[in-house]
């Protein structure tokens, strides 16, 4: 016999990005809504931390991308104007492959299909234009003017700042064990055996998707993401004035980095070297020393203004799906998930949450979102 449930409008799960952007949207249109964070509101073991995020239009991961992109770029300005605190610097981001590999193309086709301001650079232009990259034989440049360094702490909490504003009630410590359907509500069953029905539940727990989705889980991988950050030799040449955020395919070798927005330190690292973990639990506290080292050696070959040892480094992690496409729409009546950002997912999260919102209030979304849709996981 379960007790009666208490009662809300809409409950959000996950309070990262996503989950308080979408609390906050509809909290605006005077819907009640209860956001459930298993953590604190604010903490370190959220996919969102790690001090920055790029926030690109260059999309070598496809066109579809594009409109969600550019809504999420107003959505950040918007943000950051109503606030007291930076979230998005754009200092540009240079994309730099082989100008026959297919990212490069296809990083040129969504901007062109955008009509996104940026600049191509030859091989001879990188090279003059950003010395700090060395070893530039056949590869060119695309400097994405729309892009930058996103905040991420500041930004999850300006969004939450912004979510209560608006009258969503948010509730840290409160990690929800399971979700269901019944009847016409959406059941959500916390840890201490208490309930809340809701009309709809919108799941957005990153990397604790696959305990709350066991249908989508067997599509789904907890992979670490190291950070490794490097002091300069010459701090002015990697200041953010001078040495925009960049990813760059050299080789197998895929960086990516930004400068520190005080100046002080480079970030630098990879996106997908650590393997997989079965269960959040399991994230390392720090890297392995060879990890350590590698990453060190390729940063150093490919900056070598960057001297071959680690100044700061932490480790964290994200959900990512078998096509590295987010999970975005209606699972059933009652469920909306917004799940499987797969390493590239801060940066949309503002069009990710106003796409919760629009389906959590039975609204049309703004984007053809089939791309993202569950049903090519779910059947
Ligand atoms: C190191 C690293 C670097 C990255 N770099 C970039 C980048 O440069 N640009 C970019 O766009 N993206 C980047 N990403 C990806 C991006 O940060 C993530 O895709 C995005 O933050 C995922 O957001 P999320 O809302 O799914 O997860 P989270 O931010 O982790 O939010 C989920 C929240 O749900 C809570 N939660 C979980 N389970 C429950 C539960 N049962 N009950 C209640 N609450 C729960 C969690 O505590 C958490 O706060 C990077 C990711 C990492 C890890």
């Amino acid at each position: 016999m379960h007790a009666k449930p208490s009662d809300a409008e809409v409950v959000v799960i996950g309070l990262g990005a996503a989950g308080s952007h979408a609390a906050r949207r509809i909290a605006e249109t005077g819907v009640e809504v209860i956001g459930l964070e298993a953590e604190q509101l604010l903490h370190t073991r959220g996919a969102y931390a790690g001090e920055s995020r790029l926030f690109r239009a260059a999309y070598h991961e496809g066109a579809e991308y594009v409109p969600l992109l550019l809504e999420s770029r107003e959505e950040w300005l918007e943000l950051q104007r109503g606030g007291s605190r930076e979230i998005l610097r754009e200092t540009g981001v240079l994309s730099i492959g082989s100008a026959a590999a297919p990212q490069m193309r296809r990083v040129r086709e969504s901007l062109r299909h955008a009509g996104v301001a940026h600049r191509a650079l030859s091989t001879a232009e990188l090279r003059e234009q950003h010395p700090q990259h060395g070893g530039i034989t056949d590869e060119i440049g695309v400097l994405d003017l729309l892009g930058g360094v996103l905040r991420p702490e500041a930004a999850v909490a300006e969004l939450q700042r912004r979510a209560r504003l608006a009258g969503a009630e948010l509730r840290g410590g409160q990690r929800v064990a399971a979700v269901e359907e019944r009847g016409n509500r959406a059941i959500v069953r916390l840890g201490h055996g208490e309930e809340l029905s809701a009309r709809v539940a919108v799941l957005a727990p990153g990397v604790h998707a696959p305990a709350l989705l066991p249908r989508l889980a067997p599509h789904l991988v907890i992979r670490p993401i190291g950070l490794t950050w490097f002091c300069p030799e010459d701090a002015e040449a990697f200041s953010p004035e001078r040495f925009p955020a960049f990813i760059r395919d050299h080789g197998s070798t895929h960086l990516f980095g930004a400068p520190t927005l005080d100046g002080t330190l480079v970030k630098a690292g990879y996106d997908a070297r650590l393997g997989t973990i079965a269960d959040p639990a399991e994230l390392p506290g720090a890297l392995a020393d060879e990890q350590r080292e590698a990453v060190a050696a390729d940063v150093h070959r490919l900056l070598p203004g960057l001297p071959p040892y680690v100044a700061r480094e932490s480790v964290h992690m994200d959900l990512f799906t078998a096509d590295k496409r987010p999970v975005i729409g209606a699972l059933g009546e009652r469920i909306v998930v917004g799940i499987g950002f797969s390493g590239h997912g801060f940066k949309l999260a503002p069009a990710v949450g106003n796409a919760l919102a629009d389906l959590a209030l039975a609204r049309p979304t703004r984007h053809d979102l089939s791309a993202f849709s569950p049903d090519r996981f779910a059947g």
